[in-house]
């Protein structure tokens, strides 16, 4: 015959094989209830799960009925809640021999009696911090305590449940960590990988939506890492709190990734953007310091936007890419053309990629002229790529490549060396060469390295400063939120070197901007020149921005000029200086030189850029 222990050693077995298999803790618990009930028949067993908020759960009860196990769930614990609940509470065992008349049971009688369950007898089970997370139960059918045996069983019980909790509560805790963010408490990017591919499988409808903080960086570098962290949790709540349709997701750093269920329009996901960029808004104040969060949001819908989950992933990519470029602050729906803008421009930043590495950047030059006598008083450099078939391909053609900020520094730097270079080569030859302007980028003021880079380039070939014109346009002057460009431009300024606005007129920089970060030199954009002459609008504005900029002590040159009647209207209007195809197109190192030995200011010792009173008119012109 087999005995009580034989059988409670096989049940211990049982179990913690079942809690090695990783069983779910809910087929455990019944499993040990079962078997348990076979070794003692005459009990009814029970455990009861405790939350962190002290209410009962039934964990498993497989002999009593489901309205029984019911009416229990979310009774809290107390001093007088039955056996469990108030053995959970004393975090001591309960043994009530008596259910119908013990004070114990006053409210829960009317449930346990009619089942025929007379005493119950009730152990906490508590975990490694001391905290009671389960109760233990044996109800017997007679009024009536526990036997040795019982106790023994009961004793086992409870230390395989302890055993079997604690296990779940590590299972949880690494399924937390491997899930979720520990940052925001968000799911996290292998969470969202597999909600997005089970929407994808399923055919679900729905839309993704990626959104990116504006501006962390900046935020870390002057307001701190901790700052930037209670930035990264407040938006992520807040992102999470913009409706019950949405699942929101940490990907990582500053990105998340929003999933909208039932959305399968452009209206709906543009709907949920809009709901979300509203519930980011609003000052985030800690610590004394205040920031206002701004979040960039790119999205697609399963389906018309992308067929599969890569696709969807790549094409909502796209468009918070193109949003951060163009739309920074809002939403951007993708279309099919932002891809391939975006593939053609990748393929640009591998084709000057491998242009900077091969040195087939090339300096051209057009020449800066006296309206009045078309001498040239200075060049504006400007970038040509040497494709591998030898033909020079124009700046326009590779432009969209220098938003990478990276592609841009380096072009600066190759272009600095061989204008330094060329420079020299010019004075060398007895060339009176006054000012070359050099185009610069957001790129090149991100790194803080510009002036560093200027001074070497230009001291290797012993070039003096004074013949570098530093060209800004408008957007790389007045972009970014905190003056930083116009600033560094203050102390490019101090150093000698002379710095134009080039573009004036296409962006925000208005001559109110001016007066508090003044340049040398305003260059006029071609959209105006074109219609100088003949639109009374164009002859104001151009006349004023000249007048202005004269009071400012700056020189203005009209830029993109093509006809005689437009350099009649400038000279009208008091403008000196210009440049346009027709006095010259950028031309080679070899054609400029050229040019420059017929047409170079010789007579003139003073800088044509530099501030001072209208030059003389001079007529001569040197010949060859
Ligand atoms: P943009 O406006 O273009 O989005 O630029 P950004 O400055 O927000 O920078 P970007 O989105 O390109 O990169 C996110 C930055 O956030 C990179 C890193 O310096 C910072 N970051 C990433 N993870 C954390 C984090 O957990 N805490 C904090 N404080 N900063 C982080
Ligand atoms: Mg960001």
């Amino acid at each position: 015959m087999v005995t009580h222990s034989a059988l409670l050693l096989q049940l211990q077995t049982e179990v913690l094989e079942a809690v090695a298999r990783g069983e779910p803790l809910s087929l455990i618990a019944d499993l040990l209830c079962r078997r348990t009930e076979a070794i003692a028949p005459d009990a009814v067993c029970s455990i009861l799960t405790v939350d962190a908020q002290g209410l009962l759960h039934s964990l498993a009860g497989p002999s009593l009925p489901a309205d029984y196990t019911n009416a229990i769930d979310g009774v809290p614990v107390g001093p007088n809640a039955g056996s469990c609940g108030t053995a959970a509470w004393r975090k001591a065992p309960v043994m009530v021999t008596d259910i119908e008349h013990d004070a114990l049971w006053s409210d829960f009688r009317g449930l346990a009696l009619p089942l025929g369950l007379r005493a119950c007898w009730s152990s906490p089970i508590v975990d490694r911090q001391g905290r009671v997370v389960a109760t233990f139960a044996f109800y017997f059918r007679t009024c009536r305590g526990p036997d040795a045996m019982e106790r023994k069983i009961v004793d086992t019980c409870v230390h395989l449940c302890a055993l079997a909790l604690n296990h779940e509560e590590v299972r949880q805790r690494s399924h937390r960590l491997a899930y979720y963010d520990v940052l925001t408490g968000l799911p996290n990017r292998g969470h969202f990988d597999q909600m997005l591919a089970e929407r994808v499988a399923s055919g679900a409808r729905f839309g993704l939506l990626l959104i990116d903080i504006d501006h962390l960086k900046v935020i870390n570098d002057t307001v701190g890492h901790g700052m930037g962290d209670v930035l990264i949790s407040t938006i992520a709540r807040r992102i999470a709190s913009a409706g019950p349709d949405i699942v929101a997701c940490r990907l990582g750093g500053d990105e998340f990734a929003v999933l909208v269920d039932n959305c399968d329009t452009g209206e709906v996901l543009g709907a949920a953007a809009s709901r979300i960029l509203t519930a980011a808004r609003g000052l985030i104040e800690e610590g004394g310091q205040a920031i206002d969060p701004h979040i960039t949001i790119g999205g697609a819908v399963f389906g018309p936007d992308g067929a599969d989950g890569p696709a969807l992933r790549q094409n909502a990519d796209f468009a918070l890419y193109h949003a951060k470029e163009v739309h920074r602050g809002d939403f951007v729906h993708f279309t099919p053309g932002l891809r391939t803008g975006m593939l053609e421009r990748a393929s640009m930043v591998r084709s000057v990629d491998r242009a900077l590495a091969e040195n087939r950047i090339l300096a051209h030059y057009q020449p800066v002229v006296r309206l009045d006598t078309a001498e040239i008083v200075g060049l504006e450099a400007l970038a040509r790529m040497r494709m591998p078939d030898g033909r020079i391909a124009s700046a326009g053609e590779f432009h969209a490549a220098l938003a990478d900020p990276r592609i841009a520094w380096q072009l600066t730097g190759q272009m600095l060396t061989q204008v330094a270079g060329d420079i020299r080569h010019w004075l060398d030859m007895g060339i009176p060469i006054q000012h070359v302007g050099i185009n610069v980028t957001t790129g090149d003021f991100q790194r803080g390295d510009l002036e560093q880079r200027i001074v070497s380039a230009f001291e290797r070939f012993n070039v003096p400063l004074k013949h570098i014109l530093l060209e800004v346009n408008e957007a790389v002057f007045m972009g970014g939120s905190d003056q930083a460009v116009p600033r560094a431009v203050g102390a490019l300024r101090q150093r000698g070197m002379l710095v134009a606005l080039d573009d004036f007129g296409t962006g925000f920089a208005s001559l109110t901007h001016l007066l508090s970060f003044p340049v040398d030199v305003i260059k006029i954009d071609k959209s105006f020149v074109d219609n100088v002459g003949a639109a009374r609008a164009s002859d104001v504005i151009v006349g004023s921005i000249i007048d202005i900029a004269q009071k400012l002590n700056m020189r203005i040159v009209a830029e993109g000029i093509e006809t005689a009647e437009q350099v009649k209207a400038l000279r009208d209007l008091g403008c000196i200086l210009g440049q346009g195809y027709l006095f010259s197109r950028p031309g080679s190192v070899e054609e400029v030189t050229q040019l420059l030995q017929l047409f170079a200011q010789y007579r003139s010792t003073r800088p044509a850029m530099a501030p001072a009173a209208p030059p003389k008119l001079n007529r001569r012109r040197r010949s060859a």
